[in-house]
């Protein structure tokens, strides 16, 4: 059996390569797109596509679909997984840090939708899944853009699976708890960086990647005719 191109963004590190990895033992081809290709050739797995895509560039992203679709065919799975999380208090917080949030983590996402799912419609299968976040169930005090971005992913994600379904599409969300990648290395006040990272530690670093992607796998895994549309996964000892 020839098994379908699964797309990944933000492929390169945390949760996006734990994707990569399964999904290639799996034996599927793969479409790996990120910011830094080097981080995506690393990774050195095989029928792997990589591409130099930010994920705001909606035509970048479109164009290295259809590339990867031409050499192995069409898209059967795309994870939507690129994300960017600025911590910072909304009062102080410099806002060129809300734009980017909601350009990488909420247009990201749907530039990816844009991607496929015309042509997962038109086949009548396909998979997407949007990486969201607990912080896109409730709210966290300093995590209020990050928050809003998460829960727009979740609403997006509904609504378009909505539409998606009598076209036999399925699109689904996953939303993890605390997981020590890159993630929180990135926040800019380093009050706030510590802080955050002091929640992950008195987690051991909360979950693995390789948990997330197994959720992942297990949405994807189902028969074509079972969605699982959220999944909400966490550290046991996480409590909020
Ligand atoms: P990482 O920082 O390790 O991964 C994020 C990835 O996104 C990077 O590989 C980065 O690659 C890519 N990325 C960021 N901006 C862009 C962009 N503009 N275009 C393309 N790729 C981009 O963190 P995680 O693996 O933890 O995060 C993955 C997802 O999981 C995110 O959506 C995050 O919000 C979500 N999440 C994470 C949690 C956690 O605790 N870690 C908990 C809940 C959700 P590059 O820089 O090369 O572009």
């Amino acid at each position: 059996m020839t098994l379908g191109l699964v797309v990944i963004t933000g492929a390169g590190s945390g949760f996006g390569a734990a994707c990569a990895r399964l999904f290639a033992e799996d034996g599927h081809p793969l479409l790996l797109l990120g910011r830094r290709t080097d981080r995506l050739e690393a990774l050195g797995l095989p029928r792997a596509v990589t591409g130099a895509v930010d994920v705001t560039d909606r035509a970048a992203f479109a164009a290295a679909v259809a590339g990867a679709e031409a050499t192995y065919g069409p898209t059967d799975l795309l994870v939507n997984n690129a994300g960017v999380m600025l911590t910072g208090d909304p009062l102080t917080q410099d806002p060129a840090e809300w734009d980017r949030m909601i350009d990488v983590n909420v247009r990201g996402v749907l530039n990816g939708v844009h991607a496929v799912l015309p042509g997962m419609a038109e086949r009548g299968r396909g998979t997407v899944v949007n990486i969201s976040s607990i912080a896109g169930r409730k709210t966290f005090g300093p995590n209020a853009i990050y928050c809003a971005t998460k829960f727009a992913v979740h609403a997006a994600t509904e609504a378009i699976r909505e539409q998606a379904a009598p076209h036999g599409v399925r699109v689904s969300v996953i939303a993890p708890g605390y997981a020590a990648t890159e993630l929180s290395s990135h926040i800019t006040d380093p009050d706030t960086r510590a802080a955050y990272q002091a929640a992950e530690a008195s987690l051991e670093g909360g979950l693995t990647a390789d948990d997330v992607a197994r959720a992942v796998a297990y949405v994807y895994r189902q028969p074509q005719n079972v969605c699982i549309r959220e999944i909400v996964l966490a550290d046991t000892n996480q409590v909020a």
